[in-house]
């Protein structure tokens, strides 16, 4: 909840206001206003939030499946007639937000054991998934809603208990989804919420307590928190970067696929793990470009809140800057000149101070420049020419992301050669880069993951479990045999 004194923590089932001294402001990218604030918490809290979660543990383990099932059911309804969040998601068109619930309100068929009778004379053998205790979740800025979906209800369906920390840009959505999940019947304890940065994170990479850790968000945070959690013992899932490209074909339809790209190129202003943030044109890209720049230039650039807008701020003032410097449109190359279409000046009349970047077009991009190097993560889409399919999929398949990739094109051949030998975790076919729904998982590769274990689906179920394989034995057992020395599987 947020009260006066900003975002509280949830410890044990109670909202708590933190005794930290030090916060953080969160504010409204679209106007610099003030909307709340985001209590550093302190280390004893911290320590609260996780025995708290550790004292859940045992009666939530033993409530039957069919009991927590119960409470997902209730808390995806909950969520759907919520309207509060939208507050939070008008940034990013949030879609996607219960399905993840949804889907684990069929755990007790997802985490079904497995059986083999008979595995010698008189002996079974069966496989029990248990939860594994306390579990942890670290998420970005964007997508406030989903990716803590992505992790918690999947994590406290199969059993265990949950130390979530939301981004410290935008707390709100987890926190009403903490309510929810309360009025939903989550017992207290069962979820936990804590705020901060660098400190609670790496405090949640140290802790004994917590045996696995989720996280979402950048190569930087991600790889130092798959690093440090890995060494103290800990299964880590690190979902991070990614630069998707879309491959064009000349036989592609040309409005649906003009409409895909702009709409993955420059929805929630590019700020989208699955943004198609790459285009490489196969053949002559000059028409394409033309049109593209045609259809950019109309979308309405405004605050999320604006119903009109279709695309909004990024996300802080920081951010803008540096997305919006000519540092990595010069780089190294020409590609000032080859800007089709530059946002960085744009206006937008009653939102002065908001951190705004219009659809931004650059063309002639190579590999070797910064802005192709490095993930941009604003609305500024780029684009790339090959002479054949063969080049292209070579281009994509040396960036070192490997989140997602799409191609758009009427061959089914191109189309499969490219589902083939193309080094991405989603891949789209006509589609630009699809979010798997959850019977599914979200499969990034490359430096876009770390860890086994993918995020929801049946790996993120596999992730948040721990397998226990039993072998019985029941038969009559003749009086006065000998010692057997021989393994129980082989009598
Ligand atoms: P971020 O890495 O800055 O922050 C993510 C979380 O890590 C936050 O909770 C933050 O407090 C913490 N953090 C940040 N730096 C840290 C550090 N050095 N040490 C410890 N903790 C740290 O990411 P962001 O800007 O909030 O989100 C955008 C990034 O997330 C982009 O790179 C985007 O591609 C990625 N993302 C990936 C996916 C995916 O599924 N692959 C989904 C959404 C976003």
């Amino acid at each position: 909840m947020a009260t006066r004194c900003g975002f509280q923590n949830l410890i044990g089932g109670s909202f708590v206001d933190s005794h930290s001294s030090d916060s953080i402001d969160v504010l409204n990218p679209a106007t610099q206003e003030v909307v709340s604030r985001v209590p550093l918490t302190t280390k004893d809290e911290f320590k609260s939030a996780v025995a708290a979660a550790k004292e859940a543990f045992p009666s939530w383990r033993n409530t039957p499946i069919t009991t927590r099932q119960r409470v997902m059911f209730k808390l995806q309804d909950l969520i759907r007639k919520n309207t509060r969040f939208w507050f939070w998601l008008s940034p990013y068109h949030e879609h996607f937000l219960e399905e993840v619930v949804e889907h684990a309100c069929g755990m007790a068929t997802l985490q079904m054991g497995e059986y083999v009778a008979n595995v010698s004379n008189g002996i079974d053998t069966y496989s029990i998934r248990e939860p594994l205790g306390v579990c942890a979740g670290i998420c970005p800025f964007n997508f406030p809603a989903m990716i803590p979906l992505w992790m918690f209800p999947v994590a406290v369906t199969c059993g265990n208990t949950y130390v979530l920390k939301p981004s410290e840009k935008d707390p709100g959505a987890s926190m009403i989804l903490a309510e929810l999940a309360m009025e939903a019947g989550l017992p207290n304890g069962v979820l936990n919420i804590v705020h901060g940065t660098h400190d609670i994170v790496n405090a949640i990479c140290d802790d004994d307590d917590i045996r696995a850790v989720s996280f979402v968000g950048s190569n930087t945070a991600g790889m130092h928190i798959y690093a440090r959690a890995s060494a103290s013992g800990k299964r880590v899932q690190s979902n991070m970067g990614a630069k998707n490209h879309g491959i064009v074909m000349p036989d592609a339809n040309v409005d649906a696929t003009l409409n895909a790209l702009v709409a993955a190129g420059f929805g929630a202003a590019g700020q989208r793990c699955m943004a198609l943030s790459t285009v490489v044109f196969v053949g002559d890209s000059k028409l394409w470009e033309d049109k593209l720049v045609e259809r950019a230039k109309a979308l309405k650039v405004s605050a999320g809140t604006d119903p009109e807008a279709d695309l909004g701020p990024v996300i802080s003032k920081q951010v803008r800057q540096r997305k919006g410097s000519a540092s990595w449109y010069k780089a190294g190359s020409k590609v000032e000149q080859d800007c089709l279409l530059d946002g960085r000046t744009i206006k937008v009349p009653g939102y002065e101070q908001g951190n705004f970047i219009g659809p931004t077009i650059l063309a002639d991009v190579t590999a070797d420049m910064e802005c192709y190097k490095e993930e941009i993560f604003g609305p500024v889409l780029i684009c790339m020419q090959a002479d054949s399919l063969e080049e292209a999929i070579n281009i994509v398949n040396r960036n070192k992301y490997g989140n997602g990739a799409a191609i758009f094109t009427s061959s089914g051949i191109a189309a499969r050669k490219f589902q083939t030998e193309i080094e991405a975790g989603q891949v789209g076919i006509n589609v630009p880069i699809p979010v798997p729904l959850p019977f599914f998982s979200f499969t990034g590769s490359k430096a876009s993951f770390a860890g086994d274990l993918n995020f929801y689906g049946k790996a993120g179920v596999q992730f948040y479990i721990q397998i226990k394989t039993v072998t019985q034995q029941w038969k009559d057992l003749p009086s006065g045999a000998g010692v057997s020395l021989a393994m129980p599987t082989s009598q």
